[in-house]
């Protein structure tokens, strides 16, 4: 025993197993156990105790690849030697031996982690063949071809896998023995070519590595094992995992599983398939199939499948079984099940049999009818669908009527949903060259997991062979992304980075649109319009006609009669705030009043409010203190002091004026911003943030006046521009900030000039009196950014408690009104108790709480997180989803501090977080009120938080 395994032993108490076995209708292990045997051992457990038809074998656990790397890539001898338990009891079982040359057992080896990571790690195939069991395979089958077709197919992967022989070396060979054999398809080679075939592949490995393809099938099983464990930490998977966030520590069981063969001729066959249609939904049998074929031909999308309907004529009785078993596994699992079968001579055999990934669209379906179908509880529903898939179905689709001015170039496979247009690309790397900067479609021969990183960075994926269950279309769905796969019209010449379609010849860089809901490929940059959803809320198209719509509706509808959270939207303009409605927003949580004051006709205000505020002030402050000497001064100090006050009234008259001549411009422009939110709000709440960023941003960029100075240069005439420039260049050199999002921002600029404040509350109470003369309600809540100190927020509060004053008593309306403020400093955060005593709400900034909590700046973090991210120092972009331990601490602590000092303190977040799924779960948690997202991720957010209320309870 080693010592690691010594080890072992003593932490856990009873000995752990690392191996389950399962065959005939019983099985060691459960359906429930995917942490221990990854989803495919799972799946295959619980179908081997159902009593399904599953060739039998055996799992190695998830656990088993934990330690497989703790060793240093080195199983332990105790799990080494309870597999060759389990190899041995399956032998017995099928009285076949691995290696045995007159009745060889042959095995495939395959991954398969707790969470489905398609196609992203290793498998073997056929082994345990060697130049002697082949031929004792040939002689059971009574059929030579067969048996050398299984072995070249054996070397090929197992080269590939686990000796790192590229597979397209042999490919080429296959090609090329294919055009000796005037063949355009492997089964038109015969048996003496492909044992042909398999002495070049044989001299191919020789030549590679140096070695013989070895011959001992205990051996290749080690070895297989062992690489399809490292294929846990190989590229693709890492990447994969990374996107998807899912755990390094997870590990990969391995399922050693007696092979069958579908390509033991015409009455054999191999297919994939889904119970229901994961594009659309639709309750339908879906699926694909080969004849005379292994599965990875048609998961490796190298031939085009056929339609699994097909199959009802072909191979009626194992069609027949099929569906009976696939209902049976849907009925039993209440989801829609993604599964393999091999049919070996007439005789089915389900392989494997999971969740169904699907796009937004079918899971919505999905959702819907089976709580109409009685299979789910509305609840459930709601736990089917991933905030996510919602996100999907608001997404973009092709015009409806510029579409028709693109001609079609072809029709595929539509494997995922919604629209893309961009310019083509013929590799991954390029993809994520070019998709940085400009709209990419990544279009490819055939579909495969390497292309990953391209995928992701595509608009679109487009592809000439593969089918609908493709492992690249598989991946393409789950990412949401418009995808077409299996469009045979496509002639691509990758070398070349030409795409030939239609007649045409399309070089890198033209452009082409997708239709994923239907296929269609069109020529041009189609332009693309609102989803279904989002045209039935924006009045453009009736309900009734709008079945997506409809369910969608539905699950909200579900959704809200659970949810604890409010979902509120941020947003700056009427029309967002009618958007927001429309998505089911109950409020605003945050209208940044900066966006207001970036439009045409206020800039030249704000600027001249900008340019002027700091000399006012100042002004301002000398005349006041004059004033206040004059008034105490002795008889015959008065004259010197007067003389002084004409010439600081004289000196600052100016500034003054300018100052505030710009915010009367700006008043009733601002009042008609607020009319117009309250209105469309439609006396939901909404929260008005005063002024909040760094003032330089409204002006003008430094080099742009010195550009405009340079060219003045010399000019005689133009004497008052120059001056007017160089005063303003100063002005912004003294403004500029070099870290702009920690500057002089937020409340600090109502602090040193309150007119500002003022005048924003005085256009809102103006436009909120006026809202309710016209018999309508209202709710308006000023919210102080930044604030770090209780006085910060006195201060403040002060002021627009008073303009509420004086507008009530000048236009003789009464008007509700709260004032609080954002929580975005550590340090108001910390102070949240004293902070709450002038605050009637909260509401975390978590934007600036995160960038201020960890020190990174909003601006320029993109150049380390992600590094960060990959190399695992943190768990997540602390900026998009929110981070529990530090950041979340300080929500939580500041809620329970807020409402010790003022009970039922309303608390709310309009940070970003605020539609991130994992972050609403912890807003949930923390007792908040409120969420609020932008107006497209209302959904998701109402979504998350029912989820997130269920899990609760
Ligand atoms: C925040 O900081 O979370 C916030 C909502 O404010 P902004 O993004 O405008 O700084
Ligand atoms: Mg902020």
């Amino acid at each position: 025993m080693t010592t690691t395994d010594t080890q072992t032993q003593k932490q856990t108490a009873a000995p752990t197993q690392w191996v389950y076995f399962f065959g005939d209708g019983k099985a060691d292990g459960t359906g429930r156990m995917r942490d221990i045997l990854g989803g495919k051992g799972a799946g295959i457990a619980e179908m081997t105790n159902a009593g399904i038809p599953v060739p039998p074998g055996y799992t190695i656990t998830t656990g088993a690849c934990r330690q497989f790397f703790e060793a240093g890539g080195r199983l332990l001898d105790s799990i080494v030697e309870e597999e060759e338990r389990a190899l041995q009891r399956l032998e017995r079982f099928l009285g076949r031996r691995l290696g045995d040359p007159e009745n060889p057992l042959l095995v495939s080896v395959r991954s398969g982690s707790p969470v489905s990571m398609p196609g992203m790690m290793d498998t073997v195939l056929n082994l345990g063949l060697n130049d002697q069991t082949v031929d004792g395979l040939a002689r059971k089958s009574k059929n030579p071809r067969f048996a050398y077709d299984s072995y070249r197919r054996f070397i090929q992967m197992f080269s590939d896998v686990v000796l790192g022989v590229p597979r397209s070396i042999f490919e080429h060979e296959l090609t090329l023995a294919k055009k000796r054999a005037r063949s355009k398809d492997d089964t038109g080679l015969e048996a003496e070519q492909l044992k042909d075939l398999v002495e070049r592949f044989k001299r191919i490995v020789r030549r590679e590595i140096g070695a013989d393809f070895p011959q001992d099938p205990r051996e290749q099983l080690a070895r297989s094992r062992d690489a399809v464990f490292r294929s846990w930490n190989g590229e693709r998977a890492m990447h994969y995992r990374r996107l998807n966030g899912i755990p390094e520590t997870l590990g990969t069981a391995v399922t050693v599983q007696a092979m069958v063969f579908g390509n033991l001729g015409p009455n054999s066959a191999t297919g994939v398939g889904f119970t229901r249609d994961p594009a659309t939904g639709e309750p339908r049998f879906y699926g694909e199939y080969l004849l005379n074929a292994q599965g990875e031909d048609v998961v490796a999308g190298i031939r085009t499948p056929l339609s699994i309907e097909r199959m009802e004529l072909e191979l009626p009785e194992a069609y027949a079984q099929l569906r009976e078993i696939t209902s049976r596994l849907e009925r039993h699992y209440r989801d829609v099940q993604d599964f393999e079968f091999t049919v070996e001579e007439g005789r089915l055999f389900m392989l494997q049999t999971r969740r169904g990934e699907r796009t937004g669209q079918a899971a919505l379906r999905i959702a819907v009818d089976m709580v109409e179908e009685g299979l789910l509880t509305k609840r459930e529903a709601i736990e089917r669908v991933e905030p996510d898939h919602l996100d999907q179905v608001l997404h973009p689709v092709l015009d409806p009527v510029e579409r028709r001015k693109h001609e079609i170039l072809a029709k595929g496979l539509p494997a995922s949903p919604g629209a893309a247009s961009g310019v083509i690309v013929f590799t991954s790397e390029e993809a994520v060259r070019r998709g940085h900067k400009e709209r990419v479609i990544l279009v490819r021969a055939e579909t495969s997991p390497d292309d990953i990183a391209g995928m992701n960075s595509a608009r679109g994926i487009l592809t000439a062979t593969g089918g609908m269950t493709s492992h690249a279309a598989v991946v393409a769905r789950g990412m949401g992304k418009c995808c077409i796969v299996g469009c045979t019209a496509l002639s691509i010449d990758e070398r070349a980075r030409v795409l030939k379609v239609g007649g045409r010849a399309l070089k890198e860089g033209s452009f082409l649109s997708l239709d994923g809901s239907t296929g269609e490929v069109l020529l041009g940059d189609a332009p693309t319009s609102d989803s279904e959803v989002v045209r039935v809320l924006t009045g453009k198209l009736k309900p009734e006609r709008a079945p997506l719509y409809q369910r969608f509706e539905l699950l909200m509808k579900w959704c809200d009669e659970v949810r604890r959270l409010r979902v509120r939207a941020n947003a700056d303009v009427p029309s967002d705030a009618r958007t927001a409605r429309y998505l089911g927003a109950e409020g605003i949580g945050l209208c940044r009043t900066e966006h207001m004051f970036f439009a045409e006709d206020r800039i030249p205000h704000v600027v001249t409010m900008i340019l002027n505020a700091q000399e006012a002030r100042q002004a301002k402050l000398l005349i006041e203190r004059i004033k206040g000497d004059l008034a105490e001064a002795a008889r015959s100090e008065k004259p010197r002091l007067r003389k002084e006050l004409a010439a600081a009234q004289g000196k600052g008259g100016e500034p003054i004026r300018a100052f505030e001549t710009a915010l009367k411009k700006l008043l009733p422009l601002q009042r008609s911003d607020f009319r117009g939110l309250f209105l469309a709000m439609e006396g939901c709440p909404v929260t008005i943030r005063t002024l909040d960023p760094p003032l330089h941003e409204f002006l003008p960029k430094r080099e742009q006046i010195q550009r405009e100075l340079a060219a003045l240069r010399g000019a005689r005439t133009n004497d008052a521009r120059k001056k007017r420039l160089l005063a303003t260049l100063t002005r912004v050199e003294e403004l500029h900030e070099f870290n702009p999002m920690l500057g002089f921002r937020g409340c600090r600029l109502g602090i040193l000039h309150p007119e500002i404040t003022r005048m924003q509350a005085r256009a809102i109470f103006e436009a909120a009196a006026s809202v309710i003369r016209s018999g309508k309600r209202v709710m308006p809540e000023i919210m102080i950014p930044l604030v770090g100190d209780p006085k910060e927020l006195a201060l403040q509060r002060a002021e627009v408690e008073a303009v509420a004053t004086e507008v009530m008593g000048r236009l003789k309306v009464e008007f509700p009104y709260t004032i609080g403020t954002m929580i975005e400093v550590p340090r108001a955060a910390i102070l949240a108790g004293e902070i709450a005593e002038h605050a009637d709400f909260f509401s975390f900034g978590t934007n600036d709480l995160t960038q201020l909590t960890f020190g990174y700046s909003r601006d320029d973090s993109g150049r380390f997180l992600p590094e960060y991210v990959r190399t695992g120092i943190l768990p997540q972009d602390p900026f998009v989803s929110i981070d529990v331990k530090g950041v979340g601490t300080l929500v939580r602590s500041a809620t329970l501090e807020g409402r010790r000092k003022k009970p039922g303190l309303k608390v709310g977040v309009c940070g970003e977080h605020g539609g991130d799924a994992a972050s609403i779960a912890l807003f949930e948690d923390a007792g908040l009120d409120y969420v609020s997202c932008s107006p497209f991720r209302v959904p998701l957010a109402r979504l998350a938080a029912a989820r997130s209320a269920l899990k609760r309870t």
